[in-house]
């Protein structure tokens, strides 16, 4: 079996990142207080924030380059369509694959332990990287 990988190690690559903003939500439940009165005056956690008087939502933004990293670890897996030994029925066009996934790791972020990078969101070149944030940015407006 030949693996082919979408970059060679030792590769200069462009990554892309969707943003991501924060916004703080006020509890309803307690008016943004934590507490809550009880019948007999006493005041005790607000059982909806848990006294925490809100919370954080997160909203995806758009597609950017976050930065340039050098790769210095490639992990490929392959997995056949059945898992219990048999062969694909698609055995006259050999094995097909039933999933594959492809990460990488870079020396700016750690090789071994780190950050590991999807190969769908990594790119040769600033144009290629450019291209697909504006396809995904033009996907999510929709
Ligand atoms: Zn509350």
């Amino acid at each position: 079996m030949r693996i082919d990988t979408k970059f060679d190690l030792g590769a200069v690559v462009h990554l892309i990142r969707q943003g991501r903003r924060e916004e703080w939500v006020v509890c309803v439940f307690c008016n943004g207080e934590g507490m809550i009165a009880g019948a007999n005056g006493d005041y005790g956690n607000c059982p909806k924030c848990y006294g925490r008087k809100g919370h954080t939502e997160y909203h995806e933004t758009k597609w950017f380059i976050e930065e340039r990293l050098t790769l210095g670890q490639v992990s490929v897996t392959i997995q056949t369509r059945n898992t219990d030994g048999e062969p694909s029925i698609y055995t006259n066009y050999g094995k097909r694959a039933g999933s594959r996934t492809e990460n990488y790791m870079a020396y700016e972020t750690g090789i071994g332990s780190g950050s590991i990078y999807y190969a769908p969101d990594l790119f040769a070149t600033t144009e290629d990287a450019e291209a697909e944030c504006e396809r995904r940015n033009e996907a999510s407006d929709e």
